[in-house]
């Protein structure tokens, strides 16, 4: 565990706040899982820090900064799996450069899909692992992306 986290913080990786670390570590395990292993070194590379976002944003992805920001008072205050859906979608954004799905998708544009996330979790899954594929892509026109 010291030596994972060491290795997530060392000079070739971006910074990692503290408490996103399970979740980075648990989203790379999914994506190894779904057959994403060559999407892991953009997650290690990305700066992920907690931040006071304004408004309703609970996450934010700064695609052409390499960087994710967390909304600090959602981040302590959320589930876990809201942690990891969220932590999931922004990576979507980041690293897979997925545009928003809806209604029932991970990249669904508002709020978390909890308790329903926990429920048909298998479902979602693979909506997210497929969409990596089959979705639109996002046309970056803006410098983030919630
Ligand atoms: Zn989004």
């Amino acid at each position: 565990m010291l030596a994972l986290l060491l290795n997530l913080r060392s000079t070739e990786k971006g910074f990692k706040a503290e408490a996103t670390i399970p979740y980075v570590e648990r989203s790379i395990e999914l994506y190894k899982l779904y057959g994403k292993s060559a999407y892991v070194s953009k997650i290690n590379a990305l700066e992920i820090r907690l931040a006071n976002l304004s408004g309703k944003h609970i996450g934010l992805c700064y695609p052409f900064q390499d960087k994710i920001e967390l909304d600090r008072d959602f981040w302590i205050t959320a589930t876990d799996a809201e942690k990891e859906e969220v932590m999931l979608h922004e990576l979507g954004h980041c690293v897979l450069d997925l545009d928003h799905s809806e209604p029932f998708s991970i990249m669904q544009a508002t709020g978390t899909l909890f308790p329903l996330y926990t429920s048909l979790y298998q479902e979602f899954m693979d909506e997210y692992f497929d969409c990596s594929i089959m979705c639109p892509k996002v046309e970056w026109d803006g410098s983030k992306y919630d």
